[in-house]
């Protein structure tokens, strides 16, 4: 068995963020990787490019550098932008890593079997991943067999769904992306939605990420959400394909995209939805309208040049109650995520009823030496973002080291 100070699950952004800041503070580790550097963004659909501007990124030692900072990467430059920074602090990342068991010893560390051996470890770090286990909405279950049905990350691209119309379940960045491009390929497209926060891609000369960054928005702690639910919630509506653009719910309706309201089952002939449109369409707005005060206090504050506010055109109408299901070639789940950690991770205690880590800054409140970074809302919002990951990384790699030396 090989003894080692800190076993790192997940070689993705959190991960490697942890191994360069553990790195950095000469704390031995090893970061086991299921897959490869990088394995969940390698995973997302074919079109996939980020939905923040590259200068967003910003994981610790490496900030981008590149000659495009207000692009939006594609896929595999995500990834090569992962293994190229790996490899510039020279992670010891093992991948094709199966963790078999996973047991802690009663305060005196951890010990893990695994595909390439045995670890005992005084130190885990879990960042296997803020978006774990698809979700699927009550009533899932009643739409027909015949129906290929599918979760967003099984979706790649528009020729590799079967031919017809499409539905699908949830409007978020995902949904309405994967709506737009759909659409857009020429499939006709309803799209169930549910609520979400939206603006405009650009906000005066700069871009939305801009403004949620500077105005603190990323900064809020989850002390600040009205409860625990509200972690669920949808992020920001835009995209960035196509250099970015607006992306909502108006701009999928007036390209032609059905909106629907939430769905709610199936007699197997028919979708049934609720009559909620509106009221998701006016609950969109009303963080519309706190976003815009925000971003305006921001430019009172740092004297800026005053921004215009759009005002959300009227929204009437609310979408159909019922579609006949017949010419559908396929459903997309598109409704979110909930954490998985115990389905594999022993300690039931150790999670709140959302399954969320309890956890003060990255440090498990229950099993000592357990340790989380890339969750969503860990410490803040952006928590889970390549932005603001870094930070968590930084924070949990020097309560790590604290603890080491304590111990020696
Ligand atoms: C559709 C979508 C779009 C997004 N777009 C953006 C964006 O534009 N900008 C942005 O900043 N953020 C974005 N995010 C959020 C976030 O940046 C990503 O989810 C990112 O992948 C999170 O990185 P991570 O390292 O925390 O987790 P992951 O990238 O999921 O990495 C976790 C790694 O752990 C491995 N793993 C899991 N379980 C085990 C195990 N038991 N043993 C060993 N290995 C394991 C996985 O294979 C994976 O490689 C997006 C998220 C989604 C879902």
């Amino acid at each position: 068995m090989e003894q080692i100070e800190v076993v790192v699950i997940g070689g993705g952004q959190a991960g490697l963020a942890s191994s360069r800041e553990l790195t950095g503070l000469g704390v031995e580790h090893v970061v086991l990787e299921r897959g490869q550097i990088g394995e969940t963004w390698r995973n997302r659909w074919d079109s996939f490019c980020l939905v923040t501007p590259n200068w967003s990124l910003r994981l610790p030692g490496r900030p981008y550098d590149g000659t495009d900072p207000d692009g939006f990467m594609p896929r595999e430059q995500i990834v090569a932008y992962l293994e190229q920074y790996a490899a510039s602090f020279g992670s010891p990342v093992q991948e094709h890593v199966e963790i078999s068991s996973l047991s802690a010893r009663d305060g005196d560390g951890f010990v893990l079997e695994t595909t390439s051996g045995s670890y005992k470890a005084r130190s885990l770090v879990v960042a296997t991943g803020a978006y774990q286990r698809p979700h699927r909405p009550h009533g899932a279950n009643t739409l027909p067999i015949s129906l290929l049905q599918i979760d967003v990350e099984d979706y790649s691209n528009p020729k590799a769904l079967p031919p017809g119309r499409v539905l699908i379940i949830g409007s978020g960045q995902s949904g309405c992306q994967i709506a737009e491009e759909l659409h857009g390929s020429g499939r006709e497209v309803v799209l169930a939605c549910g609520r979400a926060p939206w603006a405009s891609r650009r906000i005066g000369d700069r871009d939305i990420v801009w403004w949620l960054a500077e105005s603190g928005f990323f900064d809020a702690p989850f002390s600040t959400l009205p409860g625990p639910e509200a972690r669920l919630y949808a992020n920001l509506l835009t995209t960035g394909h196509d250099g970015g653009h607006d992306l909502h719910l108006r701009t999928l309706r007036d390209a032609g995209v059905i909106l629907a309201g939430h769905f709610l089952g199936s007699d197997g002939v028919r979708a049934r939805f609720a009559p909620d449109l509106e009221e998701t369409i006016a609950w969109g707005d009303a963080r519309y309208r706190q976003l815009m005060d925000l971003f305006q206090r921001l430019v009172v504050q740092r004297g800026l040049k005053p921004i215009e506010i759009l005002k959300p055109s009227p929204f009437v109408g609310p979408g159909p109650a019922e579609i006949d299901l017949a010419g559908f070639g396929a459903v997309i789940f598109a409704s979110g995520f909930r954490p998985d950690f115990r389905s594999w991770l022993a300690w039931p205690n150790a999670f709140d009823d959302d399954g969320f880590p309890l956890q003060v800054d990255g440090a498990s409140t229950v099993i000592p030496g357990l340790y989380f970074v890339g969750i969503h809302f860990l410490r803040k919002r952006k928590s889970s973002l390549l932005i603001g990951v870094g930070e968590d990384a930084t924070i949990v790699a020097h309560d790590i080291a604290r603890t080491k030396s304590r111990a020696t």
